[in-house]
């Protein structure tokens, strides 16, 4: 008998696996705590308000639906979307998360002869999409933690397909200004797709969001992709959405599942969209938050990378022990040498308690004052 290998694809072995966190649960377990309450969670950029009120109770009404299959167009939903963003219904396609949107963008554009171009530090997603597509990553060094847009758009070649731009970018929490995007796009080839990654953009004051979509508007070729998994505190409920022009959204809707975004996810959407308050709120914790995690840095004597989302890269020396270190105070931060980055452990910014405690943990880990 063959193996599974053998009758795979020969290059499915050689694709990274994504590393996910470990339950709580699990951590507390093996640490000997005697509740997960003991610990907490500071890793994945989650939004430490959780969910807006509205959304629970729309996923409460949603709840006696559930025998349904969902709308498979989530018309009301681009709907709203399309209102709110001043763009048309048909050049917007929800995923389940930007995550599967990035997929589809594999299925569609990407194929053995082709290549991506992405910053170095960025979402480690894109090159595993293109990995799967057997496509090459062409890895461009960042400046001072931010995406170097001119040798971004240098580094194109005829065989180019996608440019990711994640903006801010996570690990490292910097964003490009509207000068320097709208310098890249007079330089990129028109032919060539670029893929703005606004994961975290309702984090930042809406005067200081740069307009990517006057792109879409103007029919270029650019993908938008923004998520409820952040600002809006849904990220277990796995929803995101692609803006683009209408032909390219018709690409990605052949590729993906007939219902691919399940109907809580709609409902849950829908009215954290419309919950402006709650947004606001989460902006207002999340720059207390810095704030209180740059006054308890510089007193711990330790560096940061300034940041204007809710996680930031702190330089601890050795990343990876201190990342343990941390986690057996009770904190879960992550550890970025996976990045390229062996000095720095990325922390998600909480409530005041939990960025109080992370301080502390830094503290007693780093032999720090404080
Ligand atoms: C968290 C994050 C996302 C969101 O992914 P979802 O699949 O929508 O949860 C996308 N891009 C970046 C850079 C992120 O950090």
């Amino acid at each position: 008998m063959t193996s599974f290998s053998d009758s795979a694809n020969p290059w499915i072995d050689d694709l990274l696996v994504y590393e996910p966190g470990r339950p709580i649960e699990e951590v507390a377990r093996e640490l000997g705590f005697d509740s997960s309450a003991e610990i907490i969670k500071l890793a994945s950029n989650e939004n430490a308000l959780g969910p807006s009120p509205k959304a629970i109770a729309a996923m409460r009404d949603a709840a006696t639906s559930m025998h349904l299959y969902p709308d498979g167009g989530a018309y009301y939903l681009k709907a709203d979307l399309a209102a709110a963003l001043d763009v048309r219904p048909d050049q917007i396609l929800p995923g389940t998360g930007s995550n599967e949107l990035i997929e589809l963008m594999g299925h569609v554009f990407l194929n053995e002869n082709s290549n991506i171009v992405m910053s170095q530090c960025a979402f480690v997603v894109y090159r595993l999409v293109a990995m799967a597509a057997r496509a090459r990553t062409i890895t461009v060094p960042m400046q001072n933690y931010t995406h170097d847009l001119e040798a971004m758009a240098k580094a194109v070649t005829p065989e180019t397909r996608l440019v990711f731009v994640a903006n801010p970018n996570n690990p490292t929490g910097t964003m490009v200004s509207q000068d320097e995007i709208d310098r890249f796009m007079e330089q990129v080839s028109p032919d060539v797709v670029v893929c703005f990654d606004e994961a975290y953009i309702e984090l930042l004051d809406p005067s200081l969001q740069p307009d990517t979509l006057k792109y879409v508007r103007e029919g270029r070729n650019v993908i938008v992709l923004r998520t409820f998994s952040k600002a809006y505190g849904l990220a277990g409920l796995r929803i995101g959405y692609a803006i683009a022009p209408e032909p390219c959204i018709a690409l990605l809707n052949r590729v993906r599942q007939p219902f691919n975004v399940n109907a809580m996810a709609q409902a849950a959407a829908r009215a954290a969209l419309a919950d402006t308050d709650h947004v606001s709120r989460t902006r207002a914790l999340v720059s207390d938050g810095i704030a209180q995690f740059e006054t308890g840095l510089a007193a711990l004597g330790l560096s940061w990378v300034p940041t204007v989302v809710n996680f930031m890269l702190v330089e601890v020396g050795a990343g990876r022990s201190t990342f343990s270190a941390l986690q057996k105070e009770g904190v879960i931060t992550r550890p970025m040498d996976g990045y390229g980055l062996p000095h720095h452990i990325r922390v998600t910014i909480g409530t005041h308690a939990e960025n109080e405690k992370c301080l502390q943990a830094l503290a007693a880990v780093t032999g720090g004052a404080s």
